[in-house]
């Protein structure tokens, strides 16, 4: 018998799905992230819209026994179709529902918001696309359970000196003191952008990516947390592979 659902979500995946279909991948506030097949997506003007990035209350048929969701309708909160104009914000969208997908772990209801934010601020505010990529990264290692408070060794407890630079523990995927870290990892943090993390890990979102932050800072920051990003998938993220987002900010 199948059941009537629906839950706010935001699209992060959509391939073809035979010759007129096509799969989601919905990260659902309700349902965590979910497959979701829409019939006759292909083919009529008069289908459900929900392209990747769309966020919306999305109404499903359950089916119970076969555990699949059939896409019904959608009512959309908003596209976010702006940020295809953009090369470098479309690929870091993509790359935050990569992460989302690849990580599929954390709360989802506060995954939800965090992902919904951050693609309402890559529309609002393209000249801060790196700053709202580092507060994403930032915060979705709290939501994963994976931040340390960055100010002692999570693995002998001492604090951190005030101009210490912080290596890295491999096998714990967070930063440590030089004396437990792994030799083989090269993450060090500096002592500004751990000054930095600290002090955005108590402001909210929207608050945090307009705290002022120089190029140089913001380079190295976003390029630390890119390749934690890696660390913590596995190395597996494909919208770092093309290296667009490592590149310099378009200031
Ligand atoms: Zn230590």
């Amino acid at each position: 018998m199948e059941r009537n659902v629906s839950s706010l979500a935001i699209v992060l995946h959509s391939q073809r799905h035979g010759q007129l279909n096509r799969r989601l991948k919905l990260l659902s506030v309700d349902f965590g992230i979910i497959d979701v097949i829409s019939y006759g997506a292909r083919k009529s003007l008069k289908s459900v819209k929900a392209e990747v990035f769309t966020d919306a209350q999305f109404f499903l048929y359950y089916n119970p026994v076969k555990k699949d969701y059939t896409l019904k309708d959608a009512q959309v909160v908003a596209t976010h179709d702006d940020i295809r104009d953009d090369l470098s914000r479309t690929y870091c969208a993509l790359f935050f529902c990569e992460l989302l997908l690849k990580t599929n772990g954390g709360e989802s209801a506060g995954e939800y918001q965090l992902l919904s934010t951050a693609l309402d601020m890559l529309t609002a505010f393209p000249k801060r696309t790196d700053q709202i990529l580092i507060q994403f990264v930032h915060r979705l290692t709290d939501l994963l359970g994976l931040r340390t408070d960055l100010t002692s060794c999570p693995i002998c407890e001492r604090l951190y000196g005030e101009k210490e630079i912080l290596s890295f523990s491999s096998s714990l995927s967070c930063p440590c003191c030089s004396a437990c870290a792994s030799l083989d990892s090269g993450m060090l943090l500096p002592p500004g952008a751990r000054r930095y993390l600290v002090l955005t890990s108590k402001l909210g979102y929207e608050e945090s990516v307009l705290v002022p932050l120089s190029p140089t800072a913001t380079q190295r920051i976003k390029n630390y947390l890119l390749r934690y990003a890696q660390i913590i998938t596995g190395g597996t993220l494909k919208t770092l592979s093309a290296g667009i987002l490592q590149e310099g900010a378009d200031q």
